[in-house]
């Protein structure tokens, strides 16, 4: 799958300063943020800074440095809240319901049976 990247979606306007964002942790290829509607607290979600609307277009570097920042992101979060342990969740393509179409991680600090919708 390789798609045409929209440099105007929200995450790529996050990237560029343009709009507010409460950052958790950033490098040089990796920003970490509170997600604006979070499923419980705590949650957070890790995006690479390469343009990449799914996983499926993320280069090697960029994958890697994205599951760096999720190990780093993900023992804070359990630290910090004393939680049970993280959920890894993500989504590739609008009809499976990924809404902001630039490649993100979401960080949940519950089962995935404990969120809304289950
Ligand atoms: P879904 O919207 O179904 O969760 P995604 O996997 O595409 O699909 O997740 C996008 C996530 O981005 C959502 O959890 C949403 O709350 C979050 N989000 C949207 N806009 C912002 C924003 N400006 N700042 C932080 N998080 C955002």
């Amino acid at each position: 799958m390789s798609q045409n990247y929209d440099d105007n979606n929200i995450f790529a306007r996050i990237l560029r300063g343009e709009i507010p964002a409460f950052k958790v942790y950033e490098d040089e290829q990796t920003l970490a943020f509170m997600d604006i509607m979070p499923q419980i607290r705590g949650h957070v979600l890790v995006i690479p800074k390469e343009a990449a609307v799914t996983v499926f277009e993320l280069s090697a570097e960029a994958s890697l440095a994205c599951m760096q920042t999720v190990q780093k992101v993900g023992k804070a979060i359990v630290k910090a809240l004393d939680a049970p342990g993280i959920t890894l969740f993500q989504q590739n393509g609008a009809g499976i319901g990924q809404t902001v179409p630039h490649a993100h991680f979401h960080l949940l600090p519950c089962s995935v049976f404990a969120l809304k919708g289950h």
